[in-house]
């Protein structure tokens, strides 16, 4: 064995491919009982409609070495992500756009006319100085906007003062000046046709990769542990920082996600994948609806049953999956603490979203582990 990547996740999965094809041994060990991280998917029983089981995942990039890098394991739908809001029993283009504007504000303003207004409405606030969530959340959308879409929205999916979250959460989204109502800016994007799961186990499917499920690699009673192989061997570690050390640091905040599962016997439930609540009556911050991802799998969107998930956010203990990085100032000094003692460990390579508490996209996962893999490792054939 010339390698030990800890979670199947994009980031493992990517630096074991990637090792695998330059003739490199690789296990891949994951405490879950399926590959693929948060990315994974798999059909629902009655109904055969694909439920990404951790949430809604969307894939885009404007990276062409990513592209090109997954395009060799899948191919994509067409499929453009769209995002609806339902606020006060009226429902909203989202992200906001020249739509999201006239129809708030009942009104016909053009493009420089609606730029008008939101600047007035954004008063003493600024992007470029902007200092936190609602600094910059008021400052992109004006004070109306910001307070029907965006401030209940987030106090429930972060549970965090706006003014402790950082501005970059919501600069993810686009604010347009057009009727331009699609979610993201990038070049690429789509979903797998065959599904997650199917690219994802391509992607492990090769005779120099071993992939053994259901292994904690803090589990001292299964021999890839911690303990028994760090110093023995290169290690991609994928898993959460802070649990990596015993939380020596202090426990770095996530926050989790409940989802809620229904099939229901109706052929569409809400006309479209992504509803968002950003009213505080509604317990959840959205409901998923999967056949809308795959309009093109004909007989299973065409059937009489759908599948709905409702979503809802708290605080993650240290049983919980952690889903996102909380990242408050507190957090911050903490990551750099652990920076400093990843530095102290001998052949351990800390990546992927858990192992470097960032918020990154797949894109960005497979982005990074393709430089690790460069940067990092590959050069050991030398
Ligand atoms: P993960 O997928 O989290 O994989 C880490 C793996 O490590 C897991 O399988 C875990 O079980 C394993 N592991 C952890 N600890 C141990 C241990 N002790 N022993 C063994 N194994 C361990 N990205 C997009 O591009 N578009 C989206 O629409 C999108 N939506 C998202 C929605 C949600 C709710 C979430 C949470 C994320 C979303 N993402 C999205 C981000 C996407 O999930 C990540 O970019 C991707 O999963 C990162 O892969 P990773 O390998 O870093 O981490
Ligand atoms: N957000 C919001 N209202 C919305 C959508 C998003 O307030 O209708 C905020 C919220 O704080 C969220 C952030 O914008 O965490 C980023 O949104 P995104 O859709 O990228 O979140 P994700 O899909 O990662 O949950």
């Amino acid at each position: 064995m010339d390698l030990l990547v800890v979670g199947s996740g994009f980031f493992g999965l990517t630096v074991a491919e990637r090792a695998a094809a330059a003739g490199r041994k690789v296990i891949v060990i994951d405490r879950r009982p399926h590959i693929g991280g948060n990315a994974y998917s798999e059909a629902e029983p009655e109904t055969g409609i694909e439920v990404h089981r951790y949430g809604a995942h969307l894939f885009h990039t404007s990276n062409p070495t990513v592209w090109e890098y997954v395009n060799r394991f899948t191919t994509f739908t067409s499929y453009v992500h769209r995002v609806y809001t339902h606020h006060k029993d009226v429902v909203y283009p989202m992200p906001v756009n020249l739509g999201t504007i006239n129809q708030f504000f009942q009104a016909a303003y053009s493009p420089s006319e609606a730029r008008a207004l939101i600047k007035e409405q954004a008063g003493e606030f600024d992007v470029k100085t902007a200092q936190n969530f609602e600094e910059k959340g008021i400052a992109l959308v004006g004070r109306p906007l910001f307070e029907a879409f965006f401030r209940d929205y987030t106090a429930k999916q972060w549970q965090t003062d706006p003014h402790k979250l950082s501005g970059d959460i919501v600069s993810r989204l686009p604010v347009r000046y057009t009727y331009d109502n699609r979610y993201f800016n990038d070049t690429w994007e789509g979903l797998p046709t065959e599904g997650y799961t199917a690219w994802l186990e391509r992607m492990a499917d090769h005779p120099n990769i071993d992939v053994k499920l259901g292994v904690d690699y803090f589990d001292e009673s299964q021999p890839l542990n911690r303990r028994a192989t760090v110093g023995q061997l290169p290690i991609v570690y994928t898993g959460p920082v802070d649990r990596y050390f015993d939380y020596a640091e202090g426990a770095l905040s996530w926050r989790t996600l409940d989802f809620e599962q229904e099939v229901l016997n109706t052929s569409d439930f809400q006309g479209t994948s992504v509803m968002n609540y950003p009213d505080l009556d509604a317990p959840f911050t959205r409901i998923h609806e999967f056949k809308h991802f795959h309009p093109e799998r004909k007989e299973i969107f065409a059937q009489d049953k759908t599948v709905i998930m409702r979503e809802f956010s708290r605080f993650a203990n240290r049983d919980d999956e952690p889903y996102y990085p909380v990242n408050t100032s507190a957090d911050r000094d903490g990551l750099l603490a652990y920076r400093e003692l990843a530095k102290g460990e001998q052949d351990v390579h800390f990546g992927g979203r858990l192992g470097t508490y960032q918020y990154l996209d797949m894109h960005m996962a497979i982005g990074s582990a393709l430089s690790m893999w460069r940067n990092d490792l590959a050069v050991q054939d030398d």
